[in-house]
């Protein structure tokens, strides 16, 4: 058994408390974002009885659990979408720790966890109110500078490394704002600043193919909510939030992006299976 998975597991544990805990500020930054409530002065109050809630009552995760999702005080039903939310960031942000940032905590931990944050709130907001709200791609491009200085100290400085991210922040932005002006603003200022972040987050190979996986999770989503309201007869809202398809494409992306692109580019003939130098096996990519 490998010595260093107990002290792994015990930081990936860590990592993912810290993420309920960021989770639950999460849930009110989309609950007072759209309503434009100071989210750092007014305190937490149930939405149903506006008791104040205390400590005990906003504990991540737990407190909905041990209260069976209800209020303490008025025992009305508290929305699933807190823990869901709590729970997802804590789930991602111990993913991005194990298999992103490889059981190193750093920079790019840091980076990436604060992107997809971001990204789940872009989503959730966008799904309210149509509307993606600037601090969150601000937050995104953080989270890339972070990760690219994370690179600086680990590879030095690599000329390629930083155009390979500036090229990524106008690679599907531009693409974007093309079909914005061809659709006439059928594509959102939000999604276009948004895909700028996750361009130098990302690169311009993996931004791209987030774009494309985006699309497609659209696309697939538009028809079968056509097909659904065809048949309801009622009247389609042509309007979909787009960032909630382009930030599980980006997720996807941190996660598995490079190696779908070394099996995509090895299958097409374009890269020919070498000798790895640090196994001595055979691979599709470079280490
Ligand atoms: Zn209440």
């Amino acid at each position: 058994m490998d010595y260093m998975l107990i002290p792994k597991l015990f930081i990936a544990f860590f990592v993912f408390l810290m993420g309920i805990c960021i989770g639950s500020f999460l849930n009110v930054l989309i609950y007072r974002i759209p309503k434009k409530e100071n989210f750092t002065t007014t305190n937490s109050h149930c939405m149903t009885c506006n008791h104040r809630l205390y400590a005990k009552d906003l504990v991540p995760l737990f407190s909905w659990i041990f209260l069976g999702g209800k209020c303490r005080y008025c025992k009305a039903k508290i929305s699933p979408q807190y823990p869901i939310v709590e729970a997802f960031n804590g789930i991602m942000y111990a993913l991005v720790f194990w298999f992103v940032t490889d059981g190193q905590l750093n920079l790019a931990t840091v980076g990436y966890c604060l992107a997809i944050s971001a990204l789940i709130v872009a989503s959730a907001i966008d799904i309210k109110i149509m509307e993606i709200p600037d601090s969150m791609w601000v937050t995104i491009l953080v989270g890339g500078i972070l990760v690219y200085i994370n690179d600086l100290i680990t590879n030095g400085f690599i000329f390629e490394n930083l155009i390979e991210r500036v090229i990524g922040f106008f690679t599907a932005s531009t693409i974007l704002f093309v079909l914005a002006v061809i659709t006439k603003g059928g594509m959102g200022g939000g999604d276009i600043k948004l895909m700028a972040a996750c361009g130098f987050l990302l690169g311009w190979q993996l931004v791209l193919l987030s774009l494309i996986f985006g699309a497609l999770s659209g696309t697939i989503y538009f028809i079968v909510v056509y097909l659904k309201n065809r048949k309801k007869e009622e009247k389609m809202d042509h309007k979909v939030p787009f960032a909630p398809h382009l930030a599980l494409a980006v997720a996807v992306c941190i996660f598995v992006g490079q190696q779908f692109l070394d099996w995509y580019l090895f299958v097409c003939g374009i890269t020919a299976p070498h000798e790895c130098e640090a196994c001595g096996g055979t691979h599709t990519h470079v280490h």
